[in-house]
């Protein structure tokens, strides 16, 4: 699959700003990434042995500012996959109408299997590699799959010590103590969150009676999946990377959570104070969860999870997507026919890359904003984009990811144009 996901990514692009009648010079821009690095990461382990990673930086595209997104430490990252979530950066920062461009970067590796001291050199080991391909005026990193606050710590030390200045807007997501901002842990489900609460305003949803199910337990799934739990809403369904739990009855989440830092897996627990008991559930794989028919459905792991292979068996009414790409595009037309609204990732997961912006301001100019002040932020900009985005999917009769692409081509579009397209140069 990942070989396609780039392909699946483009094509994708070409097929809704043809239809919405983006300029073509816009098109054939967003098809071309603009720099790719690929470098070979020398680690030393733990047993004295030198092993050699695989890590990669894509920045796809820097029209609108320097290019932002995040490192993900994942046994299947390859070249294709990081141009692909760059490519959906780019696109994401303009739907929200930040002044970024889009990058991705990541390196091949189960992480599970390393060391702490082990991850930590591999961290500076990458950057040692980008150090020049990064920067807080060129390209900014954060945090994705299995990376975390820590990791972002090690790689801004790492950078600064290379480059003798004090540089904590080159990466965002760093612990607070560092210069990270108020938020930014939440802040991606938090985004989620806020877009799910703008739907139910337009649907007249009540919570109590809407079921949710959760794939991917970890920064954006537990989030979501707590504030929509204090606000009413059954989450039915939780999994991680070893499967999940059901009950129509709805679990406590915070409870779930605790479980796992305990167990390292998600356990069908309620606790009051430190006292926890097993609750009635089912267990279910990775599989199944996607397959439930709950109201909202929201993939908070991995791409490519809805395909050919299990679309047609999706009963979810609306898909939230946390995880980037969990939905190829060559199944888009399918879940549009079976009438399943869909929050695309590039709306839906904007709260992480909105607070890392935050997070960039406040770096830049010294001065810090309260955790009032990072909400209050937040919500402003996500309901624009997202009743921006609606507004467009009603007027032009069009999906949620058809027109949150068509805003975020407009917007790039402006700027595209502003150097001068093929129309401007031969009049
Ligand atoms: P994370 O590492 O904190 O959590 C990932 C979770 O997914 C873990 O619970 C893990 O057990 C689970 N998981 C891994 N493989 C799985 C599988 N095959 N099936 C089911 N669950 C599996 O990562 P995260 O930061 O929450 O990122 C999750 C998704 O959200 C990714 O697609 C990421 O690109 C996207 N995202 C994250 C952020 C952010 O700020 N963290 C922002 C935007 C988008």
């Amino acid at each position: 699959m990942s070989e396609h996901i780039f392909s699946d990514a483009i094509e994708r692009v070409r097929r809704i700003g043809e239809n919405a009648g983006v300029s073509q010079d816009v098109i054939n821009a967003l098809m071309h990434p603009q720099a790719t690095l690929t470098a070979t990461l020398p680690v030393r382990m733990d047993d004295g042995s030198t092993r050699y990673f695989t890590g990669y930086r894509c920045r796809y595209n820097n029209i609108l500012g320097p290019s932002k997104g995040g490192i993900r430490f994942h046994w299947e990252v390859n070249r294709q996959e990081v141009q692909a979530l760059a490519l959906w950066m780019t696109i994401k920062c303009s739907v929200v109408g930040l002044p970024y461009g889009g990058a991705k970067g990541g390196i091949c590796v189960d992480p599970k299997q390393l060391s702490a001291m082990e991850i930590e050199r591999l961290s500076r080991a990458y950057v040692r590699a980008m150090a020049d391909f990064i920067g807080p005026d060129m390209d900014i990193p954060a945090p994705d799959v299995y990376t975390n606050e820590r990791i972002m710590g090690w790689m801004m030390n790492e950078y600064e010590t290379i480059k003798r200045v004090k540089a904590p807007a080159v990466i965002t997501g760093k612990p607070i103590s560092l210069g990270g901002s108020l938020g930014r842990d939440d802040a991606t489900g938090r985004g989620a969150y806020m877009c799910i609460r703008q739907l139910a305003l337009k649907k007249g949803w009540d919570p109590k009676n809407i079921t949710v199910a959760v794939q991917g337990f970890g920064n954006g799934g537990y989030h979501v999946a707590r504030l929509l739990h204090n606000a009413g809403y059954k989450i039915v369904a939780i999994s991680d990377s070893q499967g999940g739990i059901y009950s129509d009855k709805g679990f406590d989440v915070e409870s779930i959570y605790k479980g796992k830092q305990q167990t390292s897996r998600v356990t069908a627990l309620y606790c009051e104070h430190t006292v926890c008991e097993l609750v009635e559930h089912q267990a279910i794989t990775n599989k199944q969860i996607l397959e439930l028919d709950v109201d909202i459905l929201i993939p908070a792991a991995l791409e490519g999870v809805i395909n050919r292979n299990n679309v047609n068996q999706i009963k979810a009414k609306t898909i939230v997507e946390i995880a980037n790409g969990p939905i190829l595009g060559d199944v888009d037309q399918i879940i549009q026919a079976k009438n399943i609204l869909v929050i695309p990732d590039v709306l839906a997961n904007a709260g992480g890359v909105t607070v890392s912006y935050f997070e960039w301001v406040q770096n830049k100019n010294g001065y810090y904003w309260t955790l009032e002040d990072v909400h209050q932020r937040l919500e402003n900009l996500m309901n624009k984009a997202f009743n921006e985005t609606w507004e467009i999917a009603q007027k032009e009769g069009c999906s949620m990811r058809d027109a949150a692409y068509t805003l975020a081509m407009r917007r790039l579009g402006s700027a595209i144009e502003a150097h001068g397209t093929q129309k401007y140069f031969s009049q």
